[in-house]
């Protein structure tokens, strides 16, 4: 039987920071990914905030490409450009991302990571739990297991309830889109409840949109209205992706005596932006450290430390309850050029400032000159 002090479900972005921080604080880690390898087909766009980089100060460059801006579209396909001084989005090369982030946690001897190892149930011993199917005994498991955990589900902990859909297409290069910006196209026929994009990733572009339900789910129908502005129709795509997205807010509880979950498994995703992976590699760090510092006999419950830590989104899920009764394109048409529509967008995608905090509305009406 293989012993260690931590055991990990998931391999992406929670679990590895999760593993990371856990195994620099003296645990023995173990993380067990279903997936044939890390990296394979992830579900996500993948772009970071930059508020993220320093989780991850040393990214190769050859991974990353900062993109300065957002250009937003109106149902009429109308635009306006927002950016904000000395602040950029990173898109990323996230298999690269993800297989640097495990080659950097394997160069310590610590950690064993397994592929194609599926979490399937554990067993409950007085020091800690037994995992049938690994053969493996752990002190303490974490579950960064995505938005439909299987940790959550076997140990009773909250689960997500309520999620938006997204699916993307991906084609080689961009030189036939204005690279500088983030495209973003606010339209509720196309993508009710949530926005479609073109985005100029690492080589390749990414072209999406997410929404409440699958039915709407239509990325050609997308690409077929944006072709006055980008005709994708010539080029080869290179994969399809999509994935479930929890957006109803930090589920509840997060953790039991043995285990807890961190990242897409715990609701840990901005209900009204739908990024996750910033607060994933955040909390899943705070997760790790937690962990280690409750097994060493010092410090609070892990899940104590990750609470406190996770946003509470309240403004945010008021809002997202706001677009799922989903807004017409004609009023949107009607407020789009309106400069409080502007800063109010400004606010949302550059959100360093917190939607509710003094700053951000002084950015809205006006006081603290946030438009770009
Ligand atoms: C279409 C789409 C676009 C997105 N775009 C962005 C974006 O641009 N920016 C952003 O910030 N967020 C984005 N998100 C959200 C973001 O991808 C997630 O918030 C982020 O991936 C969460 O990371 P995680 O590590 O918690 O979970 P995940 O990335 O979901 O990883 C979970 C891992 O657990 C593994 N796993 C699952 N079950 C088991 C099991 N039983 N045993 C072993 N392993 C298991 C999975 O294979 C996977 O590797 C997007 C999501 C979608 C669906």
């Amino acid at each position: 039987m293989l012993k260690t002090d931590l055991c990990i479900v998931g391999a992406s972005y929670a679990g590895l920071a999760c593993a990371s921080a856990a195994v620099s604080c003296g645990l023995s880690v173990t993380v067990l990914e279903a997936k044939p390898e890390i990296g394979h087909r992830p579900h996500t766009t993948g772009i970071l905030v930059q508020e993220a980089v320093a989780q991850l100060p040393e990214i190769p460059a050859s991974l990353v490409r900062p993109i300065r801006g957002v250009r937003m579209y109106s149902p009429s396909l109308r635009s306006f450009d927002l950016c904000s001084d000395g602040y950029a989005f990173l898109a990323v090369d996230t298999p690269g991302l993800l297989r640097w982030m495990a080659k950097t946690l394997l160069q310590n001897e610590n950690v064993t990571v397994h592929t194609k190892a599926r979490f399937q149930g554990a067993e409950e011993k007085p020091d800690g739990l037994y995992l049938p199917a690994q053969d493996l005994f752990s002190s303490y498991l974490v579950g960064a297991d995505g938005a439909r955990s299987s940790v959550a589900n076997h140990f009773s902990l909250g689960r997500n309830s309520e999620f938006l859909i997204g699916m993307e297409m991906e084609f080689a290069g961009h030189d036939h889109l204005d690279e500088r910006y983030l495209h973003v196209f606010v339209d509720s026929t196309l993508a009710p409840g949530y926005i479609a994009w073109v985005v100029p990733g690492v080589g390749i572009t990414q072209v999406g949109l997410a929404c409440r339900h699958p039915a709407h789910l239509a990325v050609e129908r997308l690409m077929e209205k944006i072709r006055p502005i980008f005709d994708f129709s010539t080029l080869p795509s290179l994969e399809k992706r999509g994935g479930l997205i929890p957006v109803g807010g930090v589920v509840n509880p997060i953790a039991n005596r043995r285990a807890l979950i961190v990242g897409d498994a715990a609701g840990m995703v901005s209900p009204l932006t739908a990024g996750g992976i910033h607060k994933a590699l955040e909390l899943g760090g705070l997760a790790g450290r937690a962990v280690a510092a409750h097994l060493g006999g010092h410090g609070q419950i892990p899940e104590s430390a990750l609470l406190a830590a996770s946003p509470r989104y309240r403004f945010k899920r008021l809002l997202r309850r706001v677009a799922n009764y989903g807004v017409p394109n004609s009023l949107i048409e009607f407020v789009f050029g309106n400069i409080l529509f502007r800063r109010f967008a400004q606010l949302v995608f550059f959100h360093h400032r917190g939607l509710l905090s003094r700053k951000g509305w002084g950015a809205v009406i006006g006081k603290d000159g946030g438009g770009s």
